[in-house]
């Protein structure tokens, strides 16, 4: 199938790459241009605009933003201004009014829109193990379908309103948030006890706490990966603002995201915009006078 893909990043590099191990053509986009260099190199073709790499029977998008897929979308040469006999896939992690915003869009310029945001870190990008979460209507959901088994282990489909799929997402991510914090909170109280927290982390996981939530940030806690960032905490900032936000209108109170974002937030301002999200664990560790 002639697809394109648009965003190179962390999670947009490995996902292009295995459409393109799975035998697609493969059009990218990147803003900058050099990203696309290796995958070119291993036979995928760059395109001049976001609007020529939608000359494709779908488009993915992996961007880091709202601000980031408008630009793609809406911006001059963007993905509405490119002939509309295409299914924009849109994988970002980003608010449900722009996924309201781009279904309206779309169906108002004829091509199709399916919001399809993602669980898994870079690695399980790499090894084609993503979860997808997808939402649209079936005409656009039956182009994108073949596509999710190429870069995923498993796709969920929750309906024919795009912007729930968003939705999903962002409640996941408050709630990875919320177990890192007590996570680390939990080594904290056993470190101080002189508790290795990698003993702590072979109980939890052995007995009560299998999920891979735990194994997964239990062991990057752990071995304190928190440079290079796989997911940098400025973007988990802009999933719990973008959480707020959703609660805000929807009137919910959210009490742990609140104490979750304030502690993302000091995390940035502290350590900068490369430690990985779970960085927060810094600051439990900090705060119980643990120099890690
Ligand atoms: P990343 O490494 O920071 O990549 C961001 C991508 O967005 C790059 O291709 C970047 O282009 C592009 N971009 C940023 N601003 C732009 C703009 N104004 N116009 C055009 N392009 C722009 O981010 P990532 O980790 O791959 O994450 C991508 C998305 O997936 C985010 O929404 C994130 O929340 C979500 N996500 C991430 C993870 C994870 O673990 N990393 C997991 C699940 C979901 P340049 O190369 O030109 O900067």
């Amino acid at each position: 199938m002639r697809i394109g893909f648009i965003g190179l990043g962390n999670m947009g590099a490995a996902m292009a790459r295995n459409l393109l191990k799975a035998g697609h053509d493969v059009v990218l986009w990147n803003r900058n241009a050099a990203k696309a260099d290796d995958l070119v190199g291993q036979g995928a073709t760059l395109a001049a605009t976001p609007a020529e790499a939608a000359q494709a029977e779908v488009v993915h998008t992996m961007l880091a933003d709202d601000r980031a897929l408008e630009a793609v979308s809406f911006g001059e040469q963007g993905l509405l201004s490119a002939q509309p006999d295409f299914v924009h896939v849109s994988h970002s992690t980003v608010s449900v009014k722009l996924a309201d915003r781009l279904a309206a869009a779309h169906a108002g310029h004829g091509s199709g829109f399916v919001s399809a945001p993602v669980f898994g870190r870079p690695a399980a990008a790499a090894d084609a193990k993503l979860f997808i979460v997808a939402a649209g209507a079936e005409s656009a959901l039956a182009k994108a379908r073949p596509l999710f088994g190429d870069i995923g282990q498993r796709s969920f489909e929750i309906g024919d309103t795009p912007s729930q799929a968003n939705l999903i997402k962002l409640s996941g991510n408050f709630m990875i948030m919320s177990v890192i914090e007590s996570l680390a909170e939990a080594m904290a109280l056993a470190m101080r006890g002189g508790v290795d927290k990698a003993k702590l982390l072979e109980v939890l996981t052995g007995t009560l706490f299998g999920a891979p939530i735990y194994t997964t940030y239990g062991g990057l806690l752990v071995t304190e990966s928190f440079r290079p960032a796989g997911f940098a905490a400025p973007l988990g900032l802009k999933d719990m603002n973008l959480a707020a936000e959703a609660a805000g209108d929807a009137r919910v109170p959210m009490p742990i995201l609140s104490l979750v974002r304030d502690r993302l937030t000091a995390t940035v301002q502290r350590e900068g915009n490369d430690i990985d999200w779970l960085g927060i664990a810094k600051l439990a560790w900090a705060d119980a006078g643990l120099d890690t």
